[in-house]
């Protein structure tokens, strides 16, 4: 599960929500993978479709019999149905997911007895990691967007009515800085000042 938190971390470091997943076999880890849907811009890009892909290509067949899959969240519907029709035959999972899990906290399409295969599932292996760098990841994406909202809202202001009190309300904040930027904004450039002078 280690290693699937550290493909995690690389889905945070291309701004991605933190999934990351490992597929072993006779115990060594064969595919690593992470989530990386808004890079590629599809919706076939979660970290355990990418594992289950490189896994396949490594062993030269669909079928992943005696493959364990480690993922650091509960696989979605389409992951836990390619989980199974891969004969994947153990699936390690780090944390629950309640908007989409389908390892049993929605539905449970891996072990569903009506289908052809099951797999044998383990909850909770690394559950505070697996947890907390997706709060983190969330968290930050928060703040972000609050400072993104709070310069659209002061960007709108400065077109709106009344322009002198919000220049003067962001001088007294950031005082030095927005004297240069108007200043510099105000100032012609050297080669306008001489068509001035022409
Ligand atoms: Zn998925």
């Amino acid at each position: 599960m280690k290693a699937a938190l550290k493909q995690a971390e690389k889905a945070i470091a291309i701004g991605e929500v933190p999934i990351g997943a490992v597929i072993v076999y006779e115990g060594k880890i064969i595919a690593r993978g992470y989530n990386r849907r808004n890079t590629d811009k599809t919706t076939l890009a979660h970290a355990e479709i990418a594992c289950i892909r490189k896994a396949c290509k490594k062993i030269g067949d669909w079928r992943l019999e005696g493959c364990t899959l480690y993922c650091t969240l509960e696989p979605c519907q389409m992951c836990a149905g390619a989980i199974i029709q891969s004969r994947i035959d153990r699936v390690v999972i780090g944390t629950t997911s309640p908007k989409s899990g389908c390892g049993g906290t929605l539905l449970n399409i891996l072990q569903n007895p009506d289908f052809n295969h099951q797999a044998d599932v383990l909850y909770g292996v690394l559950r505070e990691e697996c947890t907390e760098i997706l709060q983190r990841f969330f968290k930050d994406l928060r703040r972000r967007n609050k400072e993104r909202k709070k310069m659209l809202r002061l960007q709108q202001a400065q077109i709106s009515e009344h322009p002198v009190q919000i220049q003067q309300a962001q001088i007294s904040e950031h005082p030095v800085q927005i004297q240069q930027a108007q200043l510099s904004s105000q100032q012609p450039a050297p080669h306008e000042q001489e068509v001035i002078r022409q």
